[in-house]
């Protein structure tokens, strides 16, 4: 069998993507291997929402040069995001790429390393396809949790991303297609999924019938086997309050909501073309905290977009502090080629950036521990997933809330069960418990109806 390497940046759409590649691959006798010096083909798998993403994979790319002139036969590829946004840059910066294609071409790629192998040189494939949903899967992979593409693109256009550009228009995988997928990973032993769209909560508008999210979760949550229902990324223009509600009502959906804020001033909002203004974004979460008692909450924030001011920033640190997020991640502005933002005239320097990101983190780190703090002492539902990564003989799992837990499993063979763990202490990175029995007080907060525990 010939030996493929995959090599994945970004985002977990891309993981999804680079599972999907090895699947169809393994069709053609190609199998996974852990090392590039032992592989026939190696593919990048690419990400271009920050300069920095592309920097990596032009430096990776670098590093496997020697081995390509050593060995003319290996077959270098770049994929995803990037190769759809760089197009042919990519081979004129790296001559010795052989073949480029983008997200919608990964149903094809079968046939585009065999037109390398047969010797066709730079191979460029970055048109629009059809709407494809590939469930090929490499061997071995049967996990506890799985992603599920259930729609592809973005029609937002907010004018620092580049994702329109990369990943095309909005278009959904019908229910019927998402739930057969899941109902496949369910028989191979998977027990939460997290269904992945760049505005996933924009999901169905195109079908037809058209559905939206919340009915799609009613029907993953019918599947056997499967436990709890994860979804993301949410934009704060399409939730609707059905939405809130089927957070609350619909059993295996855990509540847990990443929304992105971005920023906390109006006046940014409104050049970034998000949809909504920060008053709007703290109705909602009002609603959602209102709605679904102990939400935990987290969050996408840049800072430095072009015009940032000081009370810009300062009305962003009042919106973290106000929402207390249990997570927030901060991004400093990047100019995106062929985004509106990268033309407008006040760039925000970079130590400017580099001072309000350390700001902001020192912000969200202090609030998410202040939040983390209401776990202690209670029974919470863990999905054991494996062994703790500090000392392998304690057994490790997630909260529904998605915060690691660590607990002495008495050498019980508990991965894969949801087990009730009393958290005894709140450390930064994660938490520390112990098994509890699943008395009657155990079970009601475990199932989520008393606490939503987390
Ligand atoms: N589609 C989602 C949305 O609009 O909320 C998020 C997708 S993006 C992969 C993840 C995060 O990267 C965004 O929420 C944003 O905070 C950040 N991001 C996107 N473009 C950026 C840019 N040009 N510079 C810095 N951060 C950026």
């Amino acid at each position: 069998m010939a030996k493929l390497h995959l090599i994945t940046y970004g985002c977990q759409m891309n993981e999804y993507d680079s599972e999907r590649v090895a699947g169809l691959l393994k069709r053609d006798q190609y199998e996974l291997c852990d090392r590039p010096e032992d592989a026939d083909v190696i593919l990048l798998n690419t990400c271009a929402i920050r300069e920095k993403a592309e920097d990596k994979v032009f430096s990776q790319l670098g590093a496997l040069k020697g081995l390509k002139k050593t060995r003319p036969d290996l077959v270098i590829g770049v994929m995803g995001c990037m190769a759809q946004l760089q197009q042919g840059r990519i081979q004129e910066r790296a001559p010795y790429v052989d073949l480029v294609f983008g997200s919608p071409a990964i149903a094809r790629v079968g046939e585009l390393v065999a037109r390398v192998r047969r010797g066709e040189r730079q191979v460029l494939d970055t048109a629009e396809g059809a709407l494809v949903k590939i469930i090929a899967k490499p061997e071995g992979v049967s996990r506890l949790k799985a992603f599920v593409t259930v729609m592809e693109g973005c029609e937002k256009h907010c004018t620092f991303c580049v994702v329109p550009v990369t990943r095309g228009r909005e278009r959904s995988h019908p229910p019927a297609v998402v739930i057969d997928e899941i109902r496949g990973l369910a028989a191979a032993g998977c027990r939460e999924v997290t269904l992945l769209g760049q505005t996933v909560n924009a999901y169905g508008r195109d079908l037809d019938p058209p559905l939206d999210l919340a009915a799609l979760l009613e029907q993953v949550n019918e599947v056997d086997g499967i436990d709890r229902i994860r979804f993301t990324t949410s934009n704060p223009y399409n939730l609707t309050s059905r939405l809130i509600r089927a957070i609350r009502d619909v059993p295996k959906v855990v509540e847990y909501l990443h929304l992105p804020v971005q920023s906390g001033s109006d006046r940014m909002l409104e050049r970034m073309h998000r949809g909504y203004t920060t008053q709007r974004y703290l109705e909602l979460i009002d609603e959602l905290k209102s709605t679904v008692p102990d939400i935990a909450l987290s969050t996408d924030i840049i800072v430095g977009f072009p015009g940032e001011t000081d009370a810009d920033f300062a009305d962003t640190v009042d919106v973290v502090e106000r929402v207390a997020y249990d997570n927030a991640f901060v991004f400093r502005y990047s100019r995106r080629p062929g985004t509106p933002a990268a033309d407008m005239a006040d760039q925000v320097p970079d130590a400017v950036k580099a001072e309000r990101n350390a700001a902001l983190l020192a912000v969200t780190t202090r609030t998410a521990a202040a939040r983390s703090q209401r776990l202690a002492g209670r029974v919470v539902p863990v999905l054991v997933d494996g062994a703790s990564r500090k000392d392998p003989r304690e057994a490790s799992g997630r909260t529904r809330c998605n915060r690691v837990v660590n607990f002495e499993g008495h050498g019980r063979a508990l991965i894969g069960s949801v087990v009730p763990v009393r958290i005894t202490d709140v450390l930064p990175h994660s938490l520390r418990g112990a098994l509890t029995e699943t008395d009657d007080a155990a079970r009601v907060e475990c199932d989520g109806v008393a606490g939503a525990a987390e």
